[in-house]
């Protein structure tokens, strides 16, 4: 393996630690939820270019793509840029949109979940600027939206549509620094009851939705006792989160109840696999109901509609694989044996990238899960620090680890450009 600059690279990760402050605190000061990230994906823009990267742009979708080198191998980096609402303000011990940097912490909405991703990807950024790329590498840095809508939504689009296909995937989520691998995926579903509505003054005379509805509901809640547990991902889920039914009056018989539910995928659960085992169910076969996945069609800020099934597919990356062995060298060069293998109990876009596409894709992320989504939302800046490396460092050692194939003449360059 040719020398790996480590020590040049965690100089200059320490030397940035105020700026990589700076950036986070910038982009929590801009609240960005799912589908309203306009102006936080234009401050992105500004840091991306601030730190010298020449090529940046945005898609139709919205995801703003930064690109440095121009190789045939193509390492993305993957943060998304929206965040889930505040909730109640006054659980805020440090509002959220103050940004404020204390005690070792930036705190806001986002710090964790992750927006701190993006700032040690600037970071990052500032660093290759300065000491360069392995030859024949190419480094996206990609500020995703929608990611808290519709995980991975905006990987379909960047694959299908824009036809980006890296030869590898890293999620900056936060992993509290382990190199994460993998994670449950989910599916949505509904089932639908069709009754006939009568005047509610004679019952008999209709067939209530909601009746046909209630076996069933208990049909759900007891499938839910027996689920499959695959020992590593954790046990599949279900659970019904929403029941919502039609009637033409609040005296008349409805003629349509309808339920939804959250079902979490372990590995070898698939959407097939979990709308078969509904729709064995002989409740739901005895109600006659209808049982299907939902789409998602919610608009970018950019008023972009890209319509995609509610599924979310289980992944794991194999342990052996070169991407996660990288991922752990790495880890080790800046953590020594401190550095972790995990995965993750949320979601992440890599139920695109690795789930549908099968892109190696891993994790490496400062903050913790547990902040996630909290009014204690925060990222400790030791770990913005170490990502940064992490993130400048790991193009050089999967270039070490993978060499790559030599030139042919009939294979033509992935190269975007
Ligand atoms: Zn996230």
């Amino acid at each position: 393996m040719p020398d790996m600059p480590v020590s040049k690279i965690m100089e200059l990760a320490s030397k940035g630690r105020d700026d990589v402050v700076r950036y986070l605190q910038q982009l929590i000061a801009v609240p960005s939820m799912s589908g309203q990230e306009e102006e936080v994906i234009e401050r992105v823009g500004v840091l991306m270019r601030e730190v010298g990267i020449r090529q940046v742009r945005v898609d139709r979708l919205g995801n703003i793509i930064g690109v440095l080198g121009k190789g045939p191998r193509i390492l993305a980096f993957d943060a998304h840029v929206d965040t889930v609402d505040v909730g109640d303000l006054d659980a805020w011990e440090i509002k959220p949109f103050e940004a404020v940097a204390k005690d070792g912490f930036v705190f806001g909405r986002g710090a964790a979940d992750q927006k701190g991703g993006m700032a040690s990807m600037i970071l990052a950024a500032s660093i290759l600027g300065q000491i360069g790329l392995p030859e024949g590498m190419t480094v996206l840095l990609v500020g995703s939206v929608m990611e808290e809508d519709s995980d991975g939504l905006c990987w379909q689009y960047l694959v299908n549509e824009e036809r980006y296909i890296p030869s590898w995937v890293v999620l900056t989520e936060p992993t509290n620094l382990a190199v994460n691998h993998g994670q449950r995926g989910r599916v949505e579903i509904e089932i639908a009851t069709m009754g006939r509505s009568a005047h509610a003054a004679s019952p008999e005379q209709g067939t209530n939705a909601v009746y046909l509805m209630t076996p069933v509901i208990n049909a759900v809640r007891k499938l839910g006792s027996k689920m499959k547990d695959d020992g590593y991902l954790g046990k599949g889920t279900v659970a019904v989160t929403e029941i919502i039914s039609r009637a033409p009056s609040l005296c008349a018989i409805p003629d349509l109840c309808r339920i939804h539910l959250d079902r979490r995928l372990t590995a070898g659960e698939t959407d097939k696999t979990s709308l078969d085992e509904i729709r064995a169910l002989p409740e739901v076969r005895a109600a006659n109901a209808e049982v299907s996945i939902p789409d998602y069609s919610k608009p970018s800020y950019r008023g972009y509609h890209y319509m995609v099934k509610k599924y979310y597919p289980a992944w794991v990356l194999d342990r052996d694989h070169s991407l996660v062995q990288a991922g752990l060298r790495t880890a080790e060069s800046l953590q020594g044996s401190a550095a972790r293998l995990g995965t993750w109990n949320f979601s992440t876009n890599g139920v695109a990238t690795q789930g549908m596409f099968g892109i190696p894709t891993i994790g490496f992320g400062p903050s913790e899960e547990k902040y996630a989504h909290t009014p204690d939302d925060r990222c400790p800046i030791d770990h913005l620090v170490t990502a940064g490396a992490f993130y400048a460092l790991l193009p050089w050692i999967l270039d070490g680890l993978v060499p790559a194939p030599p030139p042919t003449e009939s294979v033509e360059s992935a190269d975007r450009g």
